[in-house]
Protein backbone atom coordinates (compact mmCIF):
# COMPACT_ATOMS: atom_id res chain seq x y z
CA UNK A 1 0.00 0.00 0.00
CA UNK A 2 1.67 3.24 -0.67
CA UNK A 3 1.89 6.17 1.95
CA UNK A 4 1.81 9.82 1.90
CA UNK A 5 5.02 11.48 1.05
CA UNK A 6 3.68 14.66 3.37
CA UNK A 7 2.05 12.67 6.74
CA UNK A 8 3.20 9.08 5.68
CA UNK A 9 -0.77 7.99 6.46
CA UNK A 10 -1.28 4.21 4.28
CA UNK A 11 -3.80 5.75 1.45
CA UNK A 12 -5.07 3.36 -1.12
CA UNK A 13 -3.77 3.79 -4.43
CA UNK A 14 -7.29 5.43 -5.45
CA UNK A 15 -6.96 8.47 -2.72
CA UNK A 16 -3.64 9.09 -3.66
CA UNK A 17 -2.55 12.13 -5.39
CA UNK A 18 -0.09 13.73 -6.37
CA UNK A 19 0.95 17.84 -5.24
CA UNK A 20 4.35 19.30 -6.18
CA UNK A 21 5.80 15.61 -7.04
CA UNK A 22 4.76 14.68 -3.93
CA UNK A 23 2.18 11.49 -3.36
CA UNK A 24 0.05 12.56 -0.75
CA UNK A 25 -3.71 11.59 0.32
CA UNK A 26 -6.72 13.11 -0.16
CA UNK A 27 -6.56 15.53 3.41
CA UNK A 28 -2.62 16.66 2.27
CA UNK A 29 -3.90 17.72 -0.94
CA UNK A 30 -6.85 19.68 0.42
CA UNK A 31 -4.43 21.37 3.13
CA UNK A 32 -2.03 22.07 -0.34
CA UNK A 33 -4.81 23.79 -1.62
CA UNK A 34 -6.52 26.11 1.51
CA UNK A 35 -3.14 26.56 3.06
CA UNK A 36 -4.49 25.95 6.79
CA UNK A 37 -2.81 27.98 9.81
CA UNK A 38 -2.42 24.79 11.67
CA UNK A 39 0.31 22.73 11.03
CA UNK A 40 0.24 18.52 11.41
CA UNK A 41 2.51 17.29 14.53
CA UNK A 42 4.67 14.90 13.67
ZN1 LIG B 1 -1.12 12.96 3.98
Amino acid sequence: MPKCEKCGLDVSQDELYEDNGLKVCEDCKISGIKRPETKIKF
